[in-house]
């Protein structure tokens, strides 16, 4: 499999994925140019991806849609409450448009939602499963049972690192905002990231920290705070990598077979 972190942060989200021959998009939160760019890179083009999941509805993860599907009309799936909660749905293709409940085959692969505690529609993380497993998790609150489950078996792992509890408090944001990100349907701080490796019973071998805020984080921190809690518990770590995905710039996985 390989993998591509496009973009990831409140200013737009996109993963490129590829498994056992199905290529996906995972959002869509930033612009066609860029979009286009990140592939070309990976040698890849808008016609050769088999289908776009969406995990919800924020501007962030679908601000590109609807110039995505003018240029080529791919297949879209996500909950239904998220298509029908999507910005501007009335322009897009309605063939295009897939809601689905369960899970989905896909080409060699298979596509398995989880709910998120997020302040959306209908918020998920997604798990694909092939040849390997990957699992995307990011705009969340808090980590419930459900996902601290989907996240068990992940051989890459994609974990919202979102802030640092104390930069956010002390800093500039709004208190409603401040509110938000820290209430149980907001977003995933560097600790409650930590603490989800910590208590899994096998971890993956790659794990990307990701939708790390520009503002109330800093890579370097959400690093090493992820560092001292599994070291403190013992976890060794030499077989864990961890990298940081970003906002600018595509980070990229990849391994032959
Ligand atoms: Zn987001
Ligand atoms: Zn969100």
């Amino acid at each position: 499999m390989r993998l591509s972190i496009l973009a990831s942060g409140s200013k737009g989200n996109a993963i490129f994925m590829e498994m056992d021959g199905t290529r996906l998009l995972l959002d869509v939160g930033i612009g066609l140019r860029r979009l286009k760019q990140g592939l070309a890179a990976l040698g890849m083009t808008l016609e050769a991806l088999d289908g776009v999941f969406l995990t919800h509805e924020h501007r962030d993860h679908v601000a590109g849609l609807a110039a995505l599907l003018r240029e080529v009309p791919l297949p879209v799936y996500s909950r239904p409450g998220t298509i029908a909660a999507l910005p501007g749905r009335d322009l897009l293709p309605p063939q295009c448009l897939h809601p689905f409940r369960g899970n989905m085959a896909i080409g060699g692969v298979k596509v398995e939602p989880f709910p998120l505690s997020h302040d959306a529609a209908e918020p998920v993380g997604y798990r694909v499963r092939g040849s390997r497993t990957c699992t995307v998790a990011t705009d969340l609150g808090f980590v419930t049972g459900a996902v601290q489950d989907a996240i068990e078996d992940a051989d890459v792992l994609i974990l919202e690192a979102n802030h640092d509890t104390a930069t956010l408090k002390q800093g500039g944001y709004p208190w409603p905002l401040k509110q938000r990100i820290l209430s149980s349907r907001g977003h995933l701080s560097n600790l409650d990231a930590a603490w989800a490796l910590a208590r899994m019973k096998r971890r993956p071998a790659q794990v990307f920290l990701a939708h790390l805020s520009e503002e109330n984080n800093r890579p370097e921190l959400a690093e090493e705070t992820v560092r001292d809690i599994l070291g403190r518990q013992g976890v060794p770590l030499s077989g864990l990598t961890i990298a940081l995905a970003r906002q600018r710039e595509p980070v990229s996985f990849g391994e032959s077979g």
